[in-house]
């Protein structure tokens, strides 16, 4: 990614075929669709990129199994042909996962879930794309059947679960990632197209040369030229030109639902393979390993609080761990809990909270007098879908001949952790690590970590992220606070939150300092930020400040 300061002055003099409002999985697919097809792209994301729902998810990418509750067939099915697509495209990035229903004393799996598993199986199968494929061609993925799997095997996939003796289970397959990785992913590959992007820039307004602008560092006003408006701003769709999206496209007022998550160490709940746990009242959560940790979650409440931060809700942290312990059979307390977080689905008030509908699922496309395109719901899974139906909506109206092309374009190179270059200093762990989250680009971090000796250290003692990748995030990745480096170029904020206090978050925030010239006195202000941070996100849960 090119410097933020590079990206401004290109965003305030050039002129665009588009700018795409809004950094989270969305705009990013939106921007690269459209730089492949060859449009000139601007993108502008008014906190940091991945900031909203994007960094927030179950990081599944997944057809949705609970979704065939509601018989949504097409949605499923879309979603599957998605998952598939992706593995493809970024194998070092959404990876498969194995999931278990697991049967308590010699009782039969659940049948129903058995008949809606047997529904996921055929519609995974992309039959078009299998008979093209090459016999000998192992490059893509294609999930195995659902299966009746026994109690020793439950124990040996989910061993959080062996005190409870399972006799049997379902295993199926999903897949699994890092949802702020795939956005600086896809963020770069629209760059690779030629599109300008920057953080910290807010939309303010449409103007008729394109649209008005804020740097929320600099505070300075301006006007970025282009010839169409995408608003991909997820929960905050109907704040850009809200008269206009209301009275025109009819859109509904959305109301915010907030799910939240938390981790615990895998130490407290060992898992191999992900499980679904019972929650009461028919409903479930995901216990998941995810990046070292057990992520538990998620719910689904209403919420009227500020949308920038959005706090784990304490009774939603307790009905995880109520649902947690009970299936476990553990006694986890908030005390352990390594990190909490939690994001909104956008849901239409009807003005009656009984009849209100989830929006979050379905893709909406709106376009209004002004010419904008407004592209919500969705899930992370189908943001090329979404991507693809905005694109598509601009090409028509434009008349142009540029098919799309994302079906193709591989989201970042994989690369071999045995491949990547030693460097002194640098944990074993990390080379796996930086495997995943990078891929090639693993190879220039490691150039980093070899210039000096620090930067070859981990942030948090026994963790595998290194502050080279803070100097890497803040030379190449347009970082520019501590909460950028732990929230969202690593993800140690949801995973270590209460190891970040003190000398880690210094630490970060002198890796930073170094690249971006701050004294003392600016190192321990940012470090003060950060702590503001973490308090407004709820990051760190503690029993005591709990309501009884
Ligand atoms: C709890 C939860 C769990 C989920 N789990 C999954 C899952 O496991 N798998 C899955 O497939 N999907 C999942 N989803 C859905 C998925 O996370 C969302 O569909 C997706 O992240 C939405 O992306 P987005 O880019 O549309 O919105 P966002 O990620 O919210 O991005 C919108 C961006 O626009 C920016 N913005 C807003 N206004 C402006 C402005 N005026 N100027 C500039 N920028 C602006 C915001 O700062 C934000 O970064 C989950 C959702 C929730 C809430």
């Amino acid at each position: 990614m090119i410097a933020r300061e590079a990206a401004l002055d290109a965003l305030s003099s050039d002129t665009f075929d588009l700018v795409v409002v809004g950094g989270g999985i969305t705009g990013a697919g939106v921007a690269l669709d459209a730089a492949a097809r060859g449009y000139s792209v601007a993108l502008v994301e008014k906190a940091d990129y991945a900031a909203g729902t994007s960094s927030r998810s179950s990081k599944l990418v997944h057809g949705g199994l609970r979704y065939l509750q509601n018989f949504d067939l097409g949605l499923v099915r879309e979603a599957l042909l998605e998952r598939q697509l992706l593995v493809t495209l970024a194998p070092h990035l959404v990876r498969p996962l194995r999931l278990v229903v697991p049967a308590f004393e010699s009782a039969r799996p659940d049948r129903l879930v058995g008949v809606g598993l047997n529904l996921y199986d055929v519609m995974s199968v992309d039959k078009l794309r299998g008979r093209l494929r090459r016999r000998d061609d192992d490059s893509s993925w294609s999930p195995d059947r659902h299966r009746v799997i026994t109690g020793e095997e439950v124990v040996e996939l989910l061993p959080a679960l062996a005190g409870r003796q399972p006799t049997s289970g379902y295993l199926f397959y999903d897949c699994q990632t890092d949802d702020v990785r795939l956005v600086f992913t896809v963020l770069g590959e629209a760059e690779r197209f030629g599109a300008v992007m920057a953080n910290r820039v807010e939309v303010t307004d449409l103007v008729p040369e394109g649209v008005r602008a804020v740097d929320r560092e600099s505070g300075d006003d301006f006007v970025i030229r282009a010839a169409n408006v995408v608003n991909a701003t997820g929960v905050w769709a109907d704040r850009l030109r809200p008269d206009e999206l209301h009275d025109e496209a009819e859109v509904p007022t959305i109301r915010p639902s907030r799910g939240t998550h938390v981790t615990v160490s895998s130490e407290a709940v060992p898992l191999v393979a992900g499980a679904i746990v019972p929650a009461g009242g028919g409903r479930s959560i995901f216990a998941l390993p995810w990046l070292g940790r057990t992520l538990l979650g998620t719910t689904d409440n209403d919420y009227e609080g500020d949308l920038d931060h959005i706090p784990a809700d304490p009774a939603d942290v307790d009905y995880i761990l109520d649902a947690a312990n009970a299936f476990f059979g553990r006694d986890l307390t908030p005390d352990e809990i390594t990190g909490a977080y939690a994001g909104v689905r956008p849901l239409i008030s009807t003005g009656d909270p009984k009849k209100s509908v989830d929006i979050s699922r379905k893709a909406e496309l709106y376009e209004t007098s002004s010419g904008m395109i407004t592209i919500t719901g969705g899930k992370l899974t189908t943001f090329r879908r979404m991507a693809k139906m905005a694109v598509d909506r601009l090409v028509e109206r434009e008349a142009r001949d540029a098919p799309c092309r994302t079906h193709e374009i591989p989201l970042g190179l994989p690369v071999d952790p045995d491949d990547l270059r030693r460097v002194e200093g640098v944990p074993d762990d990390s080379y796996r690590a930086l495997a995943a989250r990078y891929g090639f680009a693993a190879h220039d971090v490691l150039r980093v970590a070899a210039e000096r000796g620090e930067l070859a250290q981990p942030v948090v003692d026994g963790l595998p992220d290194l502050l080279a990748e803070v100097a890497f995030a803040a030379r190449r990745e347009q970082a520019l606070t501590v909460g950028d480096v732990l929230l969202r170029r690593t993800r140690l904020g949801l995973l270590a939150a209460r190891e970040l206090d003190d000398g880690p978050a210094r630490r970060v925030a002198a890796a930073l300092g170094a690249e971006r010239g701050w004294d003392g006195p600016r190192i321990e202000a940012e470090v003060d930020r950060w702590r503001a941070e973490s308090t407004a996100e709820g990051l760190v849960v503690r029993t005591e400040t709990r309501p009884q």
